[in-house]
């Protein structure tokens, strides 16, 4: 038998502080085979398709994936492998580069607000809002553009004040019917290392590489206290933070399969029950056909 997932094994506890360097990149593989890793997350990928139509048509909950990460830890492997059998009619991608000019017009939430998932859909952030507390908070130039009027008076950091606004607002999401979960793929910067190489050593990777990636690499260790600052103070039970060890890609593949299952099998899902007087009619119609 393979090695069992236990999702919590990954979670960020409301009280935990974050250290990146304690939490793994790597762990030891929940599969032995890249024979049996495609049956387990083929299994996975079946449970998903099955619970989606469920959560479908009970119509009572949103789910709202987050992916961030470092560049070439995986985000888009993880996505496109784990939702494969998702009927795409239940199931939206929003990726989130650089804010637009109109964008920038708004308050930061402004346009991922507009990509929240509706009852019974499963959207998934490829970045979201937090780039605000990460890319930003690493070049904090691009506060500039966004025409803030004031910065705190209390003494309180606009970091501060981002993560409790973001906390506020997933929070808000819950108690609306919206189920939050994110993903951190937690990948070594060796492992970067090694995946930029191939994007530059293997022509039919050439195209995923970008001069701009290299560049944010330097800021690493910025990158990484970002990090360990917002998943500390944004992980709560409501909307948890899971810090995945990415730098097995198939290892975290199955292990974000498995917590998205888990977290669509504590829901309450039901198929909607037929009322007799419903079931009377639709006998009713049956005779005309
Ligand atoms: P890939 O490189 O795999 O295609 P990606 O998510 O890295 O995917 P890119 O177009 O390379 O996509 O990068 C998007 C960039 O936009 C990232 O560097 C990210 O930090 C930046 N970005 C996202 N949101 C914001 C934001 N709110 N403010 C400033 N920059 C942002
Ligand atoms: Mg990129």
């Amino acid at each position: 038998m393979p090695r069992k997932i236990d999702p919590d094994e990954f979670r960020v506890r409301p009280a935990d502080a974050v250290n990146l360097r304690e939490r793994p990149t790597k762990v030891p593989r929940f599969y032995r085979s890249k024979k049996e890793y495609e049956k387990l997350l083929a299994k996975q990928v079946d449970a998903l398709s099955e619970l989606q139509r469920m959560h479908y048509a009970c119509n009572r909950y949103a789910l709202l994936l987050i992916f961030q990460a470092m560049d070439a830890a995986g985000k888009d492997g993880a996505i496109r492998h784990v939702m494969s059998g998702i009927n795409p009619q239940g199931c939206q991608v929003f990726s989130f580069k650089q804010p637009s000019r109109e964008e920038l017009e708004h308050d930061f939430l402004w346009r991922a607000n507009r990509c929240l998932p509706e009852r019974g859909r499963i959207g998934i952030f490829n970045r979201s809002y937090y780039e605000e507390v990460l890319v930003v908070r690493v070049h904090p130039e691009l506060l500039a553009p966004q025409g803030l009027a004031e910065t705190t008076s209390d003494g309180e950091s606009i970091w501060a004040q981002r993560h409790r606004a973001i906390v506020n607002q997933e929070t808000h999401l819950h108690h609306s019917g919206t189920r939050i979960v994110k993903f951190f793929l937690h990948l070594s910067k060796d492992e970067q290392r090694k995946r930029f190489l191939a994007r530059i050593d293997e022509p039919e990777k050439n195209w995923k590489f970008e001069l701009g990636d290299v560049r944010e690499r330097r800021h690493w260790d910025a990158y990484m206290s970002a990090y360990e600052s917002c998943l500390a103070a944004t992980s709560t039970d409501l909307a948890p933070w899971y810090v995945v060890p990415a730098d097995d890609k198939k290892n975290a593949r199955l292990i974000i399969a498995e917590t998205i299952v888990a977290t669509l099998r504590g829901l309450d899902l039901a198929y909607p029950e037929t009322s007799p007087a419903r079931r009377k009619e639709l006998l009713a119609l049956r005779k005309e056909l």
